[in-house]
């Protein structure tokens, strides 16, 4: 790492080239994509931009070493310690990951290297545990057949095959992992399509895989597009599973051009998740874990707290809370001490986040805190509290993706579980209160993947994460990541008692 005028680290960068069969390929046809930093909106390298050609290749390349002897044969532990030693090899260039994020991505550098590049040390060593442990059953049968026979059965868990993972931009290391790691604990091998606004960190993990000794081809990266990459991983025949994380639009695309071949499919997607706050909580908890809540990320996470919900004997004061809270914190480049929040990604996001804002104070919203872009170049958006939201309003109804949140008044149990429920979204939600049984009550009602009590974004690879309704199908993470990359397999036999 070197020092740049400005006193950021300047990370060695990966040559923005295609990981496939082992190799580091530039595309065929030779495009590429210029990558921006989203802090100074600077160019400073460029990606490969693949073509439905080099999904192909890639793919190949996965089905090759899938169907393999020598993959098909590597012991269940041998690919645990391929994970391992990925794992330690993550560690090692820890802060050299964190600083490409912060380039990458823009979010600071403490965050990238304590959250995202934990995340992903921790995610290889828990599925590496897991190589060794995807046992099947065996299962006693009770026949229709009078015929003398003892019939038995087991169950063995069979990798489904190449996976497909495509990925978002909001976490793009540990998404990488979270498909990457599971598929070859299971015995898949993947092609990976990360975003194409942060594929950094991913081609970099590409050469740390090569450098751990993944077989070539167990893990092929290739970036682009969604539209050629994503599709043609979508339409190949021989991808047999695709794990996606993204938007809500983007997976239902993919569930449609799965459905013709059958293929397995893994949704994570959007959410509107709700924050409530009941009148009994612990203020000096629930109003910081409201605020971060939201403008953890810069409110970029799936899970996001985008809509406060609060009893009405302690509405004022806990919007007001969350609106100084917001107030109070720094904003600014990933390497710049002490912040706390970086840029959306891009000027695309920055202009829908400043769109949806607006078009809400038009139609009545008031705005207690933040509703614009910060000063200065990059694509920085205040974090912002907004009031008065109509129901039915887009704000209350659709993903925002950026730092704000919707706070509305609500009096009972009932009132608050009917708000947190109304919305197509199901993927987060949590309650703080200081009543357990209350906690217990509403988490029982609330229609989430994930429920949290008096917290909230705490994911941990051993627990399950998915979305109900427009928020997912399936689930990763803990002992589901098995039903994901696995499928049963019966196998029955007649024993015959007379041969004894
Ligand atoms: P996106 O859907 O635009 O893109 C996600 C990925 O899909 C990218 O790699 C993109 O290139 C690719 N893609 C785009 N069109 C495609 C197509 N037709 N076929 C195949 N691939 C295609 O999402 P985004 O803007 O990158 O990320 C933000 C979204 O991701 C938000 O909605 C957020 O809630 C969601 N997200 C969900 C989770 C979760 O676990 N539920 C986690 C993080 C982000």
């Amino acid at each position: 790492m070197t020092q740049s005028k400005h006193d950021f680290p300047i990370p060695t960068l990966p040559a923005g080239k295609l990981l496939i069969g082992g190799a580091w390929l530039d595309a065929e046809d030779g495009q590429t994509i210029d990558v921006v930093n989203p802090a100074t909106e600077q160019v400073y390298t460029q990606i490969a931009a693949g073509s439905a050609r080099d999904v192909d290749r890639a793919v190949r390349a996965a089905q090759g070493c899938f169907e393999s002897k020598a993959w098909q044969g590597m012991r269940p532990l041998d690919r645990g310690r391929l994970l391992e030693r990925l794992a330690l090899l993550v560690e090692e260039n820890a802060d050299e990951l964190a600083t490409l994020e912060g380039w990458d991505n823009g979010k600071p550098f403490p965050v990238a290297r304590h959250i995202d590049v934990q995340f992903t040390m921790d995610a290889l060593r828990y599925y590496a545990g897991w190589a060794s442990k995807a046992a099947g059953e065996y299962i006693a049968l009770s026949p229709f057949a009078n015929d003398g026979g003892i019939y038995r059965a087991y169950t063995e868990r069979r990798p489904v095959g190449v996976v497909a993972g495509i990925t978002p931009w909001n976490f793009p290391l540990g998404q990488a992992v979270q498909k990457i790691a599971p598929a070859i604990a299971f015995g898949c091998t993947i092609v990976l399509k990360p975003s194409e606004e942060t594929s950094m960190t991913a081609l970099r993990l590409g050469e740390l895989i090569c450098e751990a000794g993944f077989p070539d081809g167990a893990v092929n990266i290739v970036t682009g597009y969604g539209d050629p990459v994503g599709t043609s991983l979508v339409d190949h025949p021989l991808v047999r599973k695709i794990s996606f994380t993204g938007s809500t639009a983007t997976g239902q695309r993919i569930l449609a051009g799965a459905s013709s071949q059958m293929k397995r499919v893994t949704l994570e997607l959007g959410g509107k998740s709700p924050t409530i706050v009941l009148a009994d909580a612990d203020m000096d908890q629930a109003i910081p874990g409201a605020a971060m809540a939201i403008f953890a990320n810069s409110g970029q996470l799936c899970t996001a707290g985008s809509r406060l919900i609060v009893e009405d004997a302690v509405y004022d004061e806990v919007t007001k809370g969350v609106a100084e809270f917001a107030k109070s914190l720094p904003i600014g480049h990933a390497f710049t001490p002490d912040v706390m929040l970086g840029p959306l990604i891009s000027q695309r996001q920055l202009d829908k986040v400043s769109g949806m804002v607006s078009a809400g104070v038009e139609a009545g919203a008031q705005v207690l805190c933040g509703g614009g872009r910060a000063a200065g170049s990059g694509y920085f958006y205040q974090p912002t509290v907004v009031a008065n939201v109509d129901t039915d309003a887009q704000l209350n109804r659709e993903e925002i993706f950026g730092p704000v949140v919707i706070a509305s008044k609500l009096t009972g149990l009932n009132q608050l579980k009917a708000a947190a429920n109304d919305t197509e979204y199901g993927l987060g939600a949590s309650i703080w209160t200081s009543d357990i049984n209350k906690a217990h009550l509403l988490a029982d009602q609330i229609d989430a993947g994930t429920v949290w009590i008096n917290t909230h974004n705490v994911l941990d690879t051993a627990m399950p994460f998915g979305g109900m309704k427009m928020s997912g199908l399936g689930r990763e993470f803990g002992s589901e990541a098995i039903h994901a990359f696995t499928e049963a397999k019966a196998v029955c036999m007649r024993l015959d008692p007379s041969k004894i």
